[in-house]
This record gives structure tokens, sequence and C-alpha cells, in this order.
């Protein structure tokens, strides 16, 4: 049977990172909704135009809406394996996922949480710089890339994430404390705890030998 992953943590511990790792390298599909949702945002499309408001206090998008993105996105991606980035966020959420992977016959295999300090997670969404053109993910300090600003991939210039300014961060912050971290307690049989403070090969490694 396909598998089902979901990556759970805090914005900023490296979930996009370890997706692309397992993409890359493994043949993961990578569900990450805030790609999705950005996309939808570049796009103007009216889930773009209604989410923005939301994303650019660093506020949470209302459930409703992240459902049907997601409920459509699963129609196509039969027989894939999956990972979840991002999603659930909610315990309503978690719910409707649950319900729409019994329809598709899928199960969750693993919820692998990233633990990681808030004061880290802070020096990294800090210096997060983001390709605008092919979606690849740098750090200024810990993951530059080899010309200055420029994305190693495609050759486009590296852009700040509207949401990684700092007082968006905090909130961000406090956000996943007090809605997505209860999660932690509803998936509490499925949960493999990582340690992100790792670098990410070592992260790679653990969650490879854990799934
Ligand atoms: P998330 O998807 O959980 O929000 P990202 O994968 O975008 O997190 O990572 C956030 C920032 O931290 C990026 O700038 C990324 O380059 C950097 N990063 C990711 N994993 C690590 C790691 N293991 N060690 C140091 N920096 C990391
Ligand atoms: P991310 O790229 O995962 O850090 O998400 C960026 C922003 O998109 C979040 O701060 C939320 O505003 C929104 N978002 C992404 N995923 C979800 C989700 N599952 N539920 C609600 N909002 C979301």
């Amino acid at each position: 049977m396909s598998k089902t992953i979901i990556f759970l943590g805090p914005p900023g511990a490296g979930k996009g990172t370890q997706s692309q790792l397992l993409k890359e390298r493994d043949g993961f599909v990578q569900i990450s909704t805030g790609d999705i949702l950005r996309e939808a945002v570049k796009s103007q499309t009216p889930l773009g135009i209604e989410a923005k408001k939301f994303m650019d206090e660093g506020k949470l998008v209302p459930d409703e809406l992240i459902i049907n993105l997601i409920a459509e996105k699963l129609e196509e991606l039969e027989n894939k394996n999956i990972i979840f980035d991002g999603f659930p966020r909610t315990v309503p959420q978690a719910e409707a996922l649950k319900e729409l992977l019994i329809k598709k016959g899928r199960k969750i295999d693993a919820v692998v949480l990233f633990l990681i300090p808030d004061e880290e997670v802070v020096k990294r969404l800090a210096g997060r710089r983001v390709c605008p053109n092919c979606g690849a993910v740098y750090h200024i300090l810990y993951n530059p890339p080899k010309k200055d600003e420029i994305c190693d991939k495609c050759g486009t210039p590296l852009i700040q994430r509207d949401d990684d300014k700092e007082e968006v961060i905090k909130r961000r912050l406090e956000v996943y404390h007090q809605q997505t971290a209860t999660l932690i307690d509803y998936y509490k049989d499925s949960i493999v705890k990582v340690d992100a403070t790792a670098n990410p090969e070592e992260v790679y490694k653990t969650i490879k030998s854990v799934l």
C-alpha cells in the first residue's frame, strides 16, 4: 500500500527541507499547504485572495478552505507515497483528513514530530531565503547558496518570504503552540519524535530509519 506520512512541527523546523530530500531521493510526493497557498496568492485565485489576509498576519487560513484544497489534491495522488507538510494544523483538519484517507483506502503510517526550541526557529526563519521560481529553500548562514542571494538550481534571485519578518514569526510560533501542538496528543499513537536541531543529513537519516 502507498505510504502516508505527516510532518508535524513549528514553522522553520525543517519540514520543507526534509520533504524535498525525500522527494528527490525516495520518490515521495510533498503536499505542502503553505506552498499551495502561496501559489494561489501569486496567481490571485479566489482562494489566494482570501488566504492572503490570514497569511500576512501569521494566522491560520480557515479550515474549510484548507480541507477543500486537500480533498482536491488527494484525487490526483492515487498510488503515490505522500508527505503532508504543514497539514493538518488543527483538530478539525485532522478529523477531515482521517475521513478523506478512509475513502481512498489509505492510512497514516507515521506522524513525524520535529523537535526544536523556539529560539532556534526564530534564527532559522529570520535567515531563510527562498527561490520564487523553483521553490528551493536556503539559509543565509546554515545553507547559503553558492552565489550570494542567487538560486543554485535555476539562477533566480532569492527572496525573503513576507511572513518571515520578525513580528509575523512571533505570531506564527504562538499560533503553533496554541492551535497546532494539540495534534501531538491527537496523534500520540503514531508519533515518532525527531531531533530537528541536527544537520539536515542527520535529520534525514533519522527520518529514514523510522519510516
Ligand atoms: P519548515 O518547512 O518547517 O518551515 P524549512 O525547511 O523551510 O522549515 O527550514 C527553515 C529554515 O531553516 C530554512 O532557511 C532552511 O534552510 C533551514 N534549515 C532547515 N533544516 C535545517 C537544519 N537541519 N539545520 C540548519 N538549518 C536548517
Ligand atoms: P507554511 O509554509 O507551512 O509555514 O505556511 C505558511 C502560512 O500558510 C501559515 O502561516 C498559514 O497562514 C497558512 N497555512 C499553511 N498551511 C495551513 C494549514 N494546514 N491550515 C491553515 N493555514 C495554513
